[in-house]
């Protein structure tokens, strides 16, 4: 059965650049509803129009949108491959409704991975992120500069984009709409057996060969 991973954690935690490294690693498709949100914000779609403000405010899109949109990407052939959920999902009625859709095509959740990190942390790692605008490379102004100041490293691109909610007051509205509404998740995923808990704390490349472990040995 091809895996079915979810990564919990934060604003900041680091989900999306790990979620990008396991589809490397391991062949795994990325689905984040952040986003496949954000593209329906830009395209005008109705679920996108509904979701810009929610969104810019730092609180959570209704779980009847997320799932609507999720389920859309769910039906796509590539996920056969194994998927990695990123950001998703965020309150305990995503989960059941997550439950539900596996089992009616005889799946269910492989691991659901805590990136554990200390909240005082996040506020500055998320505010000074952004990305390369032509091949999405992240960057951030203090942790990670360019090389060359303004130019990708790795496609040379020149634009870089910033998401509107990666200052400092909406990620902080963000970290308490995580504690109020997914961090339960913890312990409901916990109860089922499936939980692992990694420290996210340190280098990258530490996160991603203690992440690799996890997935080989519940592949083995
Ligand atoms: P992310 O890219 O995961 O940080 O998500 C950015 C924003 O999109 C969040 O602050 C929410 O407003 C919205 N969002 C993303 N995923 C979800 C979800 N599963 N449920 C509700 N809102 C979501």
């Amino acid at each position: 059965m091809a895996p079915v991973l979810i990564l919990l954690g934060p604003p900041g935690a680091g989900k999306g650049t790990q979620a990008r490294m396991l589809e490397e690693d391991f062949g795994l498709i990325q689905l984040s509803t952040g986003d496949l949100l954000r593209a329906a914000v830009s395209a005008g779609t109705p679920a996108g129009l509904a979701a810009k403000a929610v969104m810019a405010a730092g609180a959570l899109v209704s779980d009847e949108i997320v799932l609507a949109i999720l389920k859309d990407r769910m039906a796509q052939p590539d996920v056969a491959k194994g998927i990695i959920l990123d950001g998703f999902p965020r309150t305990s009625g995503q989960a059941a409704a997550l439950d539900k859709l596996l089992a009616e095509s005889g799946q269910k959740i492989t691991a659901a991975i805590s990136l554990e990190v200390d909240d005082a942390a996040m506020v500055g790692r998320v505010s000074g992120r952004h990305t390369c605008g032509s091949c999405g490379e992240g960057y951030h102004d203090t942790f990670k500069r360019p090389h060359t100041a303004g130019v990708c490293d790795k496609c040379g691109g020149l634009e870089f984009k910033r998401r509107a909610d990666d200052n400092a007051e909406t990620v902080r509205d963000r970290l308490t709409a995580y504690h109020a509404q997914t961090a339960p998740l913890i312990a409901y995923y916990e109860a089922k057996g499936v939980l692992e808990r990694i420290d996210a704390m340190g280098p990258i490349a530490e996160i991603r060969h203690s992440l690799g472990q996890i997935i080989a040995g519940i592949a083995a």
